[in-house]
């Protein structure tokens, strides 16, 4: 049995919008599609997505966008946490219908590019959950041509005035997380999660819990607990990750800190 931090449903944090997903500030939101989050940030006059779903999320996604952001309304670009098939499903026919550029982390270019497919995930770390979810798996290199481009080598990240992107690697060897020191705040993708992803009664009762990354994906254990103590060293008030809910307050904090102190106890798999 995985070891998790219980949280109290007190920290789950947000408030539902009209548009359906879940508002963290007037400029942050965010959505679950089937497994995973995606990241609205911005304003009607400039906004960017954070991530796109698994496959078949498009429409329910630029539902969303049209209703937040107006009608004929598009992104600056779109921007990845990292390029697992559960954060790109919908990239290609939202890029091409948007027409817009696609930003990550150079480390993930082979990802995304047509070159090189992650590893199968292991089924034996990861437990009910993988045959759930194999028929989203893409079945060649996901390839989004020349709309790819990589993150500023300052930090900036474009179309998110405010924010900077930390690479934060171990799930995956370009993944980056976003930190907005105003409200102090982190988009973590998969770097952590805050609900079980491991089987399939974890992902449907969406349960508030501190994790380490999805065990059946993350091939770097210490980078990933390095990525997990700066995270933490920033001390969030608020965090949304790519798997289960938005959360904030000192119940968060103080169980972020626990993560990061014995992330070998509580995230590693125990093979
Ligand atoms: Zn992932
Ligand atoms: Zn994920």
């Amino acid at each position: 049995m995985a070891v998790q931090i219980a949280m109290d449903a007190t920290s789950v944090f947000g408030r539902d919008a009209s548009d359906g997903s879940v508002e963290i500030a007037p400029d942050l939101a965010y959505k679950r599609e089937s497994i995973v989050n995606v990241v609205f940030v911005g304003t009607r006059s400039s906004w960017v997505l954070v991530d796109t779903g698994v496959a078949g999320s498009a429409s329910s996604i630029k539902g969303i966008c049209e209703q937040r952001f107006g009608e004929a309304s598009r992104p600056e670009c779109i921007i990845l946490t990292h390029g697992h098939f559960d954060h790109i499903g919908a990239l290609l026919e939202l890029a091409d219908g948007w027409n817009v550029p696609v930003y990550a982390h150079v480390l993930e270019h082979p990802y995304l590019d047509g070159s090189t497919s992650y590893p199968s995930p292991d089924p034996w770390v990861g437990g009910g959950i993988m045959p759930l979810l194999s028929p989203l798996f893409p079945t060649k290199p996901v390839d989004v041509g020349s709309r790819l481009r990589a993150l500023p080598g300052d930090h900036t990240v474009p179309g998110m005035s405010g924010w900077v992107w930390m690479h934060t690697p171990g799930h995956a060897p370009g993944h980056v997380s976003f930190w907005r020191e105003s409200d102090r705040t982190i988009i973590a993708g998969d770097a952590f999660i805050t609900t079980g992803q491991e089987s399939a009664y974890e992902v449907l009762v969406q349960r508030p819990e501190m994790h380490g990354p999805p065990r059946y994906f993350t091939p770097d254990w210490n980078a990933a607990r390095r990525s997990v103590e700066q995270l933490a060293a920033l001390n969030p008030d608020r965090v949304i990750t790519g798997h289960g809910p938005a959360l904030a307050g000192a119940e968060m904090q103080r169980a972020l800190h626990e993560l990061a102190r014995d992330f070998d106890t509580i995230a590693l798999p125990r093979q």
